[in-house]
C-alpha cells in the first residue's frame, strides 16, 4: 500500500496543534506521513505578540523549535515559504531559503516542490494596510517575532534618546531671557522631548498593547530612565470606529475604554489615518500627532500567495472552504484558521481567532482519520467560548459566553485574567501535554525571580 502524505502548511496557532496531533496518531506507522511546512525556524503563539513588543515576554523562553517538535511527536519538517501549488501534480513549491549573512555563500536550499495527498493550508494572516499613504512605510505590525523584536528595541531607543534630549542643556542665545555670556539653560519642563507612541486600530491587538506600554513606562521608570511615564510617554490609540473593540459587546469596550483613560491613554474615535510619516500621523479629520513610532493593528488580510493558487478565495484572499474545512473548488486541499474563510450560519464568518483555529485543528484531526478511512466528512461547527481582552497587570475584562452559564456573562479582574492566561495554557498543553505544560507554568513563574520584569537588551 503507498504513503498517504499529508502536507500541513503553517505551524502557527493552529497549524502546530494540528501536525502534533497527526504525528502523535500516525507518525510511528507506515502508511501516513506528516509533514509540516514553514517558512520560520520556531514557532511563537502569536496573541503573545504584543507582550514581546512591549518587552514584557521574552521570546527565548517561549519559541518552541519545529525541527524539536517534529522529533519529539512523530512529524517531518520542511523550512520554506510555500509560493506555489500545481494542483493536477499533487505538489507546492517552496521558495529557496537564504542564507544568513554569517552562513556562507549562496541559498541554504534551493527551490523546491514537495508532494502531497492531502494538503491542509494553515499559513494565517497579515496586516491589512488598506492602502493608506505611509502605512506601509513608516508603520510597525505585529505579525512575526521579527517585528515584534523591532518595535521592543525602537521604544527602547527612542526612551534612551528622549531622556538624553531632557537632559541636555541647550544654547539659549536665541530665547528670550538669556543668561549674560551666553550660559546655557534647560528647556521649561512643558517642552521636554517625550516618547510619542501611535497606535493605529482599536481591536484587541491595539487595545492590549497600549495596556502593556504603559506598565512598560512605568517598569523601565523603576530601572532608572529618568522620563515621568504618564506625562513624558504619550500613547494614541486611532479608531475610524465610534468605539474601541467594536467586534465586542458595547459592556466591554465601555468597561476597556474607562480603563485604558485612568493609564492615560489618549483615544480617538470616530477618526481615521490618512497618511503616516516617519514621525507623524495625520487624520482625515486634519489632526497631526507627532509619532515617534507607529504601530499598525487596523486589520488584517490573508497572505497574498493564497489568491494565485487557482483557488476559490474571497475578498481578503482567504480560501473559501465548506462546512468540511475543504476548498471549495478541491477537495483534496484543507484550510483552516485566519487564512480561511469559513461560514458560521446565523453569524457571518467563523472569526479569525486564536480560539477558532484551535477548535478547527481538532475538527481537522477527525475529518483527516474519516478521509484516510474512506467514510463521510464531518462538519464543524465553531462554538464562540467568549471574548477576552487583557489589560496586562492592570486587569482583563471580557464576556464568556455558553449554554452552561445562560448566554453571555461580563467578566473583569483577576478571574478575567485567569481565564485569559488559560488560552495560552490550553495551547502549551495541546503541544506539549497537561503535565508538561504545567512544568513550563512553574518553570516560568520561577525564571521571573532572575530577569527583569522589561527585556532591557
Ligand atoms: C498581537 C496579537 C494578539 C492577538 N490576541 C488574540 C487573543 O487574545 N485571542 C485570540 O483568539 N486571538 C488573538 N489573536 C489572533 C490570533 O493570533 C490568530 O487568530 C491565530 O494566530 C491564527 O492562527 P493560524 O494558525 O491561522 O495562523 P498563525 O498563528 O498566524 O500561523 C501562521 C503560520 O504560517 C506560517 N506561514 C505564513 N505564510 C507562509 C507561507 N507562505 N509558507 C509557509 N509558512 C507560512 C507563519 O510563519 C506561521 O507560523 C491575536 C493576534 C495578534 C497579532
Amino acid at each position: 500500500m503507498s504513503v498517504h502524505r499529508i502536507v500541513v502548511v503553517g505551524g502557527g496557532a493552529g497549524g502546530l496543534e494540528l501536525v502534533t496531533r497527526l504525528g502523535d496518531k500516525y507518525g510511528r506507522g507506515k502508511d501516513v506521513q506528516v509533514t509540516l511546512v514553514d517558512r520560520s525556524l520556531s514557532h511563537i503563539w502569536k496573541p503573545l505578540l504584543h507582550e514581546v513588543a512591549a518587552g514584557v515576554m521574552d521570546t527565548a523562553t517561549h519559541q518552541l523549535s519545529y525541527v524539536a517538535q517534529a522529533n519529539w511527536h512523530h512529524f517531518e519538517f520542511a523550512t520554506g515559504e510555500m509560493i506555489g501549488l500545481d494542483r493536477q501534480a499533487k505538489t507546492i513549491r517552496l521558495a529557496a531559503v537564504p542564507a544568513a549573512a554569517d552562513e556562507g555563500e549562496g541559498d541554504l536550499l534551493p527551490e523546491r516542490t514537495l508532494p502531497y495527498d492531502t494538503l491542509v493550508l494553515a499559513i494565517g494572516s497579515t496586516t491589512n494596510f488598506f492602502g493608506v499613504a505611509g502605512a506601509q512605510e513608516n508603520t510597525i505590525a505585529l505579525d512575526t517575532v521579527e517585528q515584534a523584536e523591532r518595535f521592543r528595541r525602537r521604544l527602547m531607543a527612542a526612551c534612551v534618546r528622549a531622556q538624553n534630549a531632557a537632559e541636555t542643556p541647550v544654547a539659549a542665545s536665541a530665547s528670550p531671557g538669556v543668561q549674560p555670556g551666553g550660559a546655557l539653560l534647560s528647556p521649561p519642563a512643558a517642552q521636554r522631548p517625550k516618547v510619542n507612541l501611535v497606535i493605529v486600530g482599536a481591536g484587541a491587538t491595539g487595545v492590549e498593547l497600549s495596556a502593556e506600554l504603559r506598565n512598560t513606562a512605568e517598569v523601565l521608570r523603576s530601572y532608572g530612565l529618568r522620563l515621568d511615564p504618564r506625562k513624558d510617554v504619550r500613547i494614541t490609540i486611532i479608531e475610524s470606529s465610534p468605539r474601541i473593540l467594536k467586534a465586542l459587546p458595547e459592556r466591554v469596550s465601555g468597561a476597556v475604554a474607562g480603563l485604558l483613560t485612568k493609564l492615560d491613554v489618549d483615544i480617538l474615535c470616530g477618526d481615521s489615518v490618512a497618511e503616516v510619516r516617519p514621525n507623524e500621523v495625520t487624520t482625515t479629520s486634519g489632526k497631526v500627532l507627532p509619532a515617534d513610532i507607529t504601530v499598525w493593528s487596523a486589520g488584517i488580510t490573508a497572505p497574498s500567495v493564497l489568491g494565485t493558487l487557482g483557488l476559490a478565495v474571497n475578498r481578503l484572499n482567504q480560501i473559501e472552504v465548506l462546512p468540511t474545512l475543504q476548498s471549495k473548488t478541491d477537495p483534496d486541499i484543507f484550510a483552516f484558521g485566519d487564512c480561511a474563510s469559513c461560514e458560521w450560519p446565523e453569524h457571518g464568518f467563523v472569526p479569525p481567532r486564536a480560539q477558532a483555529a484551535h477548535q478547527q485543528a481538532s475538527f481537522l484531526v477527525k475529518a483527516i482519520e474519516a478521509r484516510l478511512k474512506g467514510q463521510s466528512l464531518p462538519t464543524f461547527t465553531y462554538r464562540d467560548f467568549g471574548s477576552l481582552v487583557s489589560l496586562g497587570k492592570f486587569s482583563a475584562v471580557g464576556n464568556l459566553m455558553g449554554g452552561l452559564i445562560g448566554g453571555s456573562m461580563f467578566i473583569e479582574g483577576l478571574f478575567a485574567r485567569v481565564m485569559y492566561t488559560s488560552l495560552y495554557r490550553m495551547h502549551v498543553a495541546a503541544l506539549h501535554g497537561v503535565w508538561r505544560m504545567m512544568l513550563d507554568t512553574v518553570a516560568n513563574r520561577l525564571r521571573r525571580s532572575t530577569v527583569p520584569r522589561v527585556k532591557l537588551h
